[in-house]
């Protein structure tokens, strides 16, 4: 048995590798766990982009948080000469009949950020790649755009390890347990280990140590594309935003042109295809293409050229799409990260403040009640096991 540490994480994905270099800056021991290589394309966090949205119509609880995000996200890129964050504005387009402009309206005003609400006519003439049927509704905000994803998780983890973190790429944890002492003992295929508290952020994987969690933290294939548009000047960053788009034929996003030669495109988002992390078709299907199309061909079909790539990834919701931030019922010396319901990534710098916060009994500075997991049913949920 090794030392103990002050802090295992579980998992290097978004919100680990987030955690681990958090802690180190904050001058922890730190061991981080991660079965994969660093920076692998198994979970929830590849494909090199996500989404950052301020004008955060999922919910009021959300802003504070996505402001310390966008923040950091900025205070990293410059801390670690590299660009994190992209800000190209941010547009919500959708059918009639969705209250989703309202939300997203009254998160700018409750915080006092700037947006436009625009019609059809109006996005149509700024961004002459869309075409959109006259009653269509939208909403741009100016500072949101995308997180470098794969980026952050190698740069963070990189600048962790120079800080002192321990990092095992390739080896599985297979348990936590308590330890006599109150802290956490931590098996894997290769070792045990013990440290005074966990992070568990395994991302999809989450319902194998906390079985309890299974058929509230459901793991969906996803998939996402990059398109050579037939007209690229349109989708050139300046002309082209970053967009989400609810539309009959589902949740559709994207991204301007940012230096692969495709137009990036996900969806449709919350398409529902359950799935387990471990048995996923990972090869893309005809019909994925087809419903990424389906969107193109509509709303935007100057981007209707070849799909240069397409990419399989996982989203883990839960029953109300809100996160799951908490310690485990029975173990709370284990910190557990939801893997946040498919609008995660954009969070994971502030996640690492969090969750560090809960990992050395300091309070954090937001209101995390909207995240507990006793929400569900209000059922006791076991301690962690694989
Ligand atoms: C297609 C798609 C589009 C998305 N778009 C957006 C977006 O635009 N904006 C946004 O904010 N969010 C978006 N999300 C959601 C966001 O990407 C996720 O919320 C986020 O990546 C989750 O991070 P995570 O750290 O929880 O999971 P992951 O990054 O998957 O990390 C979990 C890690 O735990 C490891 N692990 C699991 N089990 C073990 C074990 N037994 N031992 C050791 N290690 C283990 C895994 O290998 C993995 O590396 C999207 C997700 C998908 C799939």
């Amino acid at each position: 048995m090794s030392k103990p540490y002050d802090v295992i994480v579980v998992g290097i994905g978004g919100m680990g590798s987030a955690s681990v270099y958090e802690l180190a800056r904050r001058g922890k021991r730190v061991l981080g766990l991660e079965r994969y290589d660093i920076g692998h394309a198994m979970g929830s966090s590849h494909g090199e982009t996500r989404m950052i949205r301020l004008a955060y119509f999922e919910g009021q609880s959300y802003v504070p948080m996505v402001l310390r995000a966008h923040q950091l996200w900025k205070e990293w890129g410059a801390r670690f000469n590299t660009s994190l964050l992209e800000v190209t504005g941010t547009l919500d387009i959708i059918e009639p009949g969705l209250d989703i402009i309202e939300r997203g309206e009254q998160a700018c005003k409750t915080y006092d950020l700037p947006y436009e609400l625009l019609d059809a006519a109006a996005i149509m003439n700024r961004h002459p790649a869309f075409v959109l049927p006259k009653d269509y509704r939208g909403l741009f905000q100016p500072d949101g755009g995308y997180v470098m994803s794969e980026r952050a998780i190698m740069t963070t983890t990189a600048a962790a390890i120079d800080l002192g973190a321990e990092i095992h790429p390739r080896e599985r944890v297979l348990d936590l347990a308590p330890t006599a002492w109150g802290g956490v003992r931590v098996t894997t295929d290769l070792g045990t280990y013990e440290a005074g508290s966990a992070i568990l952020s395994p991302g999809p994987w989450i319902t194998k140590f906390v079985p309890s969690l299974a058929g509230v933290a459901q793991p969906y294939r996803q998939v996402f594309g990059w398109f050579r548009p037939l007209k690229p000047e349109l989708f050139a960053r300046g002309a082209f935003p970053s967009f989400t788009l609810k539309i009959p034929e589902g949740h559709y996003y994207g991204f301007p042109l940012y230096g692969h030669p495709g137009l990036k495109v996900g969806g449709p988002h919350h398409g529902r295809e359950a799935c387990d992390p471990d048995t996923l078709i990972r090869d893309n299907r005809p019909k994925d293409e087809e419903g990424m199309r389906a969107c193109l061909s509509r709303y935007l079909p100057a981007a209707m050229g070849p799909a240069l790539a397409i990419k399989v990834c996982i989203y883990t919701m839960t029953p109300d799409e809100d996160f799951i931030i908490d310690r485990l019922p029975g173990m709370p010396q284990v910190v557990v990260a939801s893997p946040c319901s498919g609008h995660g990534f954009k969070f994971a710098s502030v996640m690492g403040e969090i969750l560090s916060d809960l990992a050395t009994n300091n309070t954090p500075p937001y209101d995390l009640s909207p995240f507990r997991m006793d929400r569900f049913n209000g059922s006791p949920l076991s301690s962690a096991s694989l």
